[in-house]
């Protein structure tokens, strides 16, 4: 055990000072415009995706890449609605079929009720 905690570096041989410049991975810096005229920009590492926004440093507000990229419309998916996953199953002719079975057994079902007892009734009464 002793000889072990012994067993160190040599004095001055190995520094344990981090070298902060040295290894830093690539980074780019992006530059941002607030829609009050504020300008900044925020260092991303190289490979990092850019955020089309970014709250500004001075205001607050909503600042958007000063590339002149809007972030468009076609990137943000829409929210697909119940008619749209519908839509996607079936075709106007396919519905307007399925709706003419389901009225027929809606109607079927309410002329049942309407008609006379069943046969096997009327015959014992
Ligand atoms: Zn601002």
């Amino acid at each position: 055990m002793a000889e072990r905690a012994l067993r160190g570096t040599r004095l001055g041989a190995t520094s344990y000072e981090n070298d902060r410049n040295t290894d830093l991975a690539p980074r780019q810096e992006v530059a941002f415009d607030c829609p009050k005229g504020h300008r900044f920009t925020v260092p991303f590492a190289a490979e990092a995706e850019v955020p089309p926004t970014w709250e500004c440093r001075v205001c607050g507000a909503t600042a958007t890449t000063a590339t002149g990229d809007e972030p468009t419309a076609a990137k943000v998916k829409p929210p697909r609605s119940h008619w749209d996953m519908l839509m996607e199953r079936r075709s106007v002719a396919d519905l307007e079929e399925v709706l003419a079975e389901r009225l027929a057994i809606i109607r079927g079902q309410r002329g049942a009720d309407i008609a006379a007892p069943p046969a096997s009734h009327r015959r014992s009464a």
